[in-house]
């Protein structure tokens, strides 16, 4: 027996057993006549201790271990003359009687304790080593309770687990596909999914009226920062359903894990419209565990002079609670912040509600103070508060000033990690215009159903853009973590929405003629949504980051440092799938 006991369990009452433990060496401590040894393993650390009445042989031979190295060790559970409260088994300690070495190591690359001297590319290339770190290990334990979690609370609601194929056919719609050479088909591809979407569709036509997946989904995309161009989903699908149902559903599954993971109850999560967040938010997914909603300001601020204000489009701000002592300092360096590439903006106007009720603003020379008064009462703000305004074209600078209220919702340190606001965002448009290739494509997918009453709009081309979908998006602290749609599942429908994106009968056919096909043998009423659920565990975590929770991510190139994937093939490869290299 290699064990008796797992490094985290001894306790006081275990005093004076006879056990055996292995694991890791993650310290040795020699004070001459005693030493002591910290052995770790996945459930926790245990020190062994040596003392001058221990067999001298065994001194000399603990002296031998490095650290990592993997040792078993026999002997007696005794009480610590100084106990350690921090840790679990810190009463007691192994007075070792026996030691066998199991294996070497190398000196690692890195200490392998919580802060670790790492850096982050090492540690991406001894992944491995990384993981026997216990905030890496706690991630994966907790990514494993949210997948029981989920998997039992779907299967409770009668949902069934069912795998969907990995290689399967290219679809051009959304965005990059993996693709496979077949070697038994020479020059034709498979592709990996981006999601099971169309499987799980028909699975829904096959009558299994309620479909999960945990399941891994592929994406060729231009890896952004916390983008994995693999990464995985829980995919669902139900039939029989209308949108209520399926928020309802999954709000459930969302509290579950709330209540299970963080002990946390929740009311009903509050909706809002698409068109809604973008106005009072300028995001899809606004983080509304703070307000500082837009205000809209283009009937107070024209006619005044100002010609940026005049000539906007849209002049919109927010209103920070209580900064009116910001310094000329901190106002400068917002302006540089609006004004970065990334946010883009032309410039920032500020309006300072001073504490003793006066007005401050950078552009005093175009507002009377009561002109100014005016704007603020429209803020709802108050004494000691600060305005802060952006103005162009509409989205843009919504978009703009989502960036800004974001900013001073950190700096305020309004968007605390132990907090969760839950929102659903509801009525996402249809179709999404792209001036690139100048048509429209599917906001969410072309398999979306519009709302009924916006259906008949479908037929004027110059409505498309008004068009409303039946889908919706669950988004926590301004990370969007799910989203679906209800489908459709009429043929004459999806037709129409085939052509509205561009498709001939014949593309149609040869891309989703399958799915097409399915839809003519008496397809139910559907509707389902996926949830990202590296992003869930990275949220449950209070981690940033995504690749926190995935046992062996790639890097922000996509590449796995580990393995080095991707890697060229052998010629003999290519040659057995008939491909020949054109690399510019
Ligand atoms: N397949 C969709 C996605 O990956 C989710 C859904 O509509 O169920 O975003």
């Amino acid at each position: 027996m290699y064990r008796t006991h797992t490094c985290g369990e001894l306790r006081l009452a275990d005093a004076g057993k006879e056990v055996t433990l292995a694991g890791w060496v993650q310290r040795v401590r020699d004070k001459g006549s005693l030493v002591w040894i910290d052995l770790r393993d996945r459930y926790g650390i245990t020190q062994l201790f040596l003392d001058g009445n221990s067999d001298p042989k065994l001194i000399e031979q603990a002296r031998t271990f490095g650290r990592e190295f993997v040792i078993q060790a026999k002997g007696t559970v005794i009480e610590r003359e100084s106990k350690n409260p921090n840790m679990p088994t810190g009463d007691i300690e192994l007075k070792v009687n026996a030691f066998i070495l199991l294996n070497g190591s190398k000196t690692p690359p890195f200490t392998i304790e919580d802060v670790s001297d790492g850096g982050d590319d090492l540690r991406m290339k001894y992944r491995y080593l990384d993981i026997r770190r216990n905030p890496v290990r706690k991630n994966l334990e907790l990514r494993h309770r949210m997948a029981m979690l989920v998997r039992n609370y779907l299967s409770n609601l009668n949902f069934l687990e069912i795998e969907t194929p990995m290689l399967i056919k290219s679809t051009p719609e959304g965005a990059r596909d993996f693709v496979v050479p077949s070697r038994m088909n020479p020059g034709e591809f498979y592709a990996l999914p981006q999601s099971p979407q169309q499987y799980k569709q028909l699975l829904m036509v096959a009558g299994m009226d309620r479909y999960f997946q945990i399941v891994r989904c592929f994406r060729d995309e231009d890896l952004r920062a916390d983008r994995q161009p693999e990464f995985t989903q829980i995919d669902c699908e139900m039939s029989f359903v209308e949108q209520e149902d399926v928020l309802n559903t999954f709000e459930g599954l969302a509290k579950h894990l709330f209540k299970e993971m963080k002990g946390l109850d929740f009311d009903q999560f509050p909706r809002m419209t698409w068109h809604d967040a973008m106005k009072y938010y300028g995001s899809d997914k606004p983080d509304i565990r703070f307000g500082m909603k837009f205000v809209e300001l283009n009937d107070v601020v024209k006619g005044k002079g100002f010609g940026l204000f005049d000539n906007a489009d849209l002049v919109v701000g927010i209103n920070a609670d209580g900064c009116s002592e910001y310094t000329r300092k901190q106002l400068d360096a917002l302006t540089e912040f609006v004004k970065r590439p990334q946010v883009g903006a032309g410039g920032m106007v500020y309006i300072k509600y001073n504490t003793d009720g006066t007005f401050k603003s950078s552009v005093d020379k175009f507002y009377s103070p009561e002109d100014l008064k005016v704007i603020a009462e429209e803020f709802g703000a108050k004494p000691g508060d600060l305005m802060l305004i952006l103005c162009g074209e509409a989205m843009k600078t919504r978009v703009q000033l989502n960036a800004l209220r974001l900013e001073m919702g950190n700096q305020l340190g309004l968007r605390n990690p132990d907090v969760y606001a839950p929102l659903w965002v509801i009525d996402f448009p249809l179709l999404e215009w792209d001036e690139e290739t100048q048509r429209y494509y599917a906001m969410h997918h072309p398999f979306t159903a519009p709302k009924p009453e916006d259906e008949a709009l479908l037929d004027d081309p110059t409505k498309w853009g008004d068009i409303r979908a039946n889908a919706y998006d669950i988004v926590m602290n301004g990370v969007e973590v799910g989203g679906g749609s209800i489908r459709i599942h009429d043929r004459t429908l999806q037709n129409k929405m085939f052509h509205t994106l561009g498709f001939t009968d014949e593309k149609a056919q040869e891309q989703f003629g399958f799915l097409m096909g399915a839809f003519e043998y008496g397809a139910p009423p559907h509707a389902g949504l996926a949830f990202g659920f590296d992003r869930l565990c990275s949220l449950f975590g209070g981690a940033d980051s995504i690749r926190d929770f995935i046992a062996f991510p790639k890097n922000n190139a996509g590449r796995d440092v580990m393995s080095g994937s991707p890697a060229p093939i052998a010629q003999e490869q290519l040659d057995e799938l008939q491909i020949a290299l054109n690399l510019k």
